[in-house]
């Protein structure tokens, strides 16, 4: 029977081939700093420093320091979480991509090589993506996906007593 979920499913599957096919059709390309596009950013820094910080949730953003404890606890965050500590960590700390690809290696417990790759190469914006320079804004995404702050304080339990407001000025 066809749903809404049987919607998404098959959409989110389409995703999963498509990555698929961009790793057989571009081999090792999807490793390197230009990507697919072979178009590198000579902005991004190999700066280790900054990428522990946000490895640890350690940024000073709730909504990226809780999916990122989320990640270091259990080796899985979602999917919409996955896009916006990757653009956070390339667009907002001006780190080189591929050392937050290599870290989702070591700890995914679902790594696959193509999806993995290829979604960075993409949030990256070295990848296939219609839109140029794509570029998450993690206020408007955490007030849309995380309108109570509930998931914010389950990873970040010093913030249990402040109200959800509070916790988007932060
Ligand atoms: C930076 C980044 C890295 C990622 N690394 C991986 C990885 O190593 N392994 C992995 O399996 N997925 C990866 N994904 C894709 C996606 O985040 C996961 O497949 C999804 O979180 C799995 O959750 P779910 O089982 O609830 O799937 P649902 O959201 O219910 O989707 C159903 C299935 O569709 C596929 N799918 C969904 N979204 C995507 C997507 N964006 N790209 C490819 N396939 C998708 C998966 O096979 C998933 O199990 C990554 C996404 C990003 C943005």
């Amino acid at each position: 029977m066809k749903n809404k979920s049987t919607y998404w499913i098959f959409f989110e599957l389409l995703w999963r081939d498509f990555f698929r096919l961009m790793a057989k059709k571009h081999g090792d390309k999807i490793f390197l700093q230009g990507g697919t596009r072979e178009k590198a950013n000579p902005s991004l820094v190999n700066n280790v420093e900054l990428l522990h910080q946000w490895i640890d949730g350690q940024t000073g953003n709730p909504f990226i320091d809780a999916n990122m404890r989320e990640l270091k606890a259990t080796g899985f965050m979602s999917n919409r979480g996955r896009q916006n500590v990757a653009s956070f960590l390339v667009k907002e700390m001006g780190v080189n991509w591929q050392m937050g690809a290599e870290y989702f290696e070591s700890v995914l417990i679902d790594y696959d090589v193509a999806s993995n790759w290829g979604n960075w190469n993409y949030i990256a914006g070295v990848g296939s993506d219609p839109r140029e320079d794509r570029h998450f804004n993690i206020q408007s995404q955490a007030r849309k996906y995380d309108p109570d702050g509930e998931y914010v304080k389950t990873w970040l339990p010093a913030l249990a007593a402040l109200s959800s407001e509070d916790i988007f000025q932060l």
